[in-house]
């Protein structure tokens, strides 16, 4: 077996270096815990982004994994499988919308949300072609892919990598009034996350999301949730936009989606929507693949039996209040909702996740400034506390 040297070593000599990893290599992972190469514990506070909400390795999906293992793995879209119709219903039902499209990454997802909003521009509202907009917001994330890029409002994540895609506009993030002004004959849609994650943990103005719901709907412009990083009681609730109890005309779904197990991604939106697409119009080999679709069934049935959203909401405002008690000079705010919490600094994050590591906590810094904390929901509160002592531990050493 490698050691942790001589991987680290590996990983910077063959791997492009588009990440900048805590020199920790994880071993083993159960629940909420993990395991480096040296045999030291910590209490993952990150949750790969999100998509570990039901935790490392839940018994009940890996058990599903095993058994559509041994059945099917993969069809393509050529044929059809059971895993597939049966998730596409469960999921339909589970996010109150007619149709599911199912593909394997967020950026995926959201390039299909993107291709699906200027088709039905097109072909259902009636603009001329080529002329669609679609509003996003400044500090957005949405993925990797150039498109997405295209509409960054990041230096970094766009530097060299022009030229890059129009048709998209951009508004400062829970500002209504922008969003009122931007929007004409031509816009197809706005695209927004609920709760800004990599931006920092930005949750939006009060009525903000609800009220822009409502002027898309005046204005005949869909409006899209990015909700892969907000979704499955993250933020205390099924999807961040029940906080406001809007129910978006496009969701956009993945990380836990997977249970974290197998990459899964959809997009979920009712008919009129949805069937702009037709055969030949958009796909990918491995969308809605059997070995997915049944772990992600597994994934929903553990979210409900679990009451893992409730207790994302419960377990958050207890997190929240004990974190709001820590005094330090160098904390600027404590945001969040539900699970997704996140400390902002007036110093670089990075040496405090350093410093967290060192003594048994995961987490990473997001935007520099901003320590994120988004444990697994599975966690327990005794968890919390040694994740609270731990955190109150660096703070009154620095
Ligand atoms: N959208 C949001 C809100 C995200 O947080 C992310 C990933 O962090 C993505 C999209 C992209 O997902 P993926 O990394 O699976 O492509």
């Amino acid at each position: 077996m490698a050691t942790t040297e001589q991987v680290l070593h590996m990983m910077d000599h063959y791997s492009a270096r588009n990440y900048l990893p805590l020199p920790i290599v994880i071993e083993k992972a159960e629940g909420v815990w993990v395991e480096d190469t040296g045999g030291r514990r910590y209490l993952d506070m990150l949750s790969a982004y999100s998509a570990l909400n039901h935790g490392h390795r839940h018994p009940k999906i890996i058990q599903a994994l095993k058994e559509q293992a041994d059945k099917v793995t993969l069809v393509s879209r050529a044929f059809h499988s059971e895993a597939l119709a049966r998730f596409v219903k469960r999921l339909a039902e589970f996010v109150g919308k007619d149709k599911i499209l199912a593909m394997n990454t967020g950026a995926e997802a959201v390039e299909t949300a993107l291709k699906m909003a200027r088709r039905w521009a097109y072909r259902v509202k009636g603009v001329k072609e080529d002329r669609a907009q679609i509003i996003v917001c400044n500090g957005n994330f949405h993925g990797r892919t150039l498109t997405i890029t295209s509409f960054s409002t990041e230096e970094a994540y766009k530097q060299d990598f022009g030229p890059f895609t129009p048709g998209f506009l951009t508004i400062p993030y829970g500002d209504l009034d922008a969003l009122r002004a931007a929007i004409t004959p031509d816009t197809a849609a706005f695209l927004v996350e609920p709760v800004q994650g990599e931006a920092g943990i930005i949750v939006p103005p009060p009525q903000f999301l609800s009220e822009a719901y409502e002027l898309c709907r005046q204005q005949r412009v869909l409006f899209i949730a990015d909700e892969i990083q907000t979704g499955f009681g993250r933020t205390g609730q099924k999807f961040a936009c029940d906080w406001e109890t809007v129910v978006p005309d496009v969701y956009i779904l993945g990380k836990a989606l997977g249970g974290g197990v197998m990459p899964i991604s959809a997009v979920a939106a009712d008919e009129e929507i949805m069937n702009v697409f037709e055969p030949g119009s958009h796909g990918s080999t491995f969308g809605g693949n059997p070995l997915a679709c049944a772990v992600s069934l597994a994934a929903l049935d553990v979210l409900e039996e679990e009451r893992l959203i409730e207790r994302s909401e419960e377990l958050g405002r207890y997190f929240m209040k004990r974190l709001t008690s820590i005094k330090h000079p160098d904390i600027v705010s404590i945001r969040g909702r539900g699970l997704l919490i996140g400390i902002h600094l007036s110093v670089p994050a990075r040496p405090y996740c350093e410093a967290l590591a060192r003594i048994g906590l995961l987490c990473k810094e997001t935007h520099e400034t901003t320590i994120r904390l988004a444990p697994p929901l599975v966690i327990t509160e005794d968890e919390l506390d040694f994740a609270l002592s731990r955190i109150e531990e660096v703070f009154a050493g620095q």
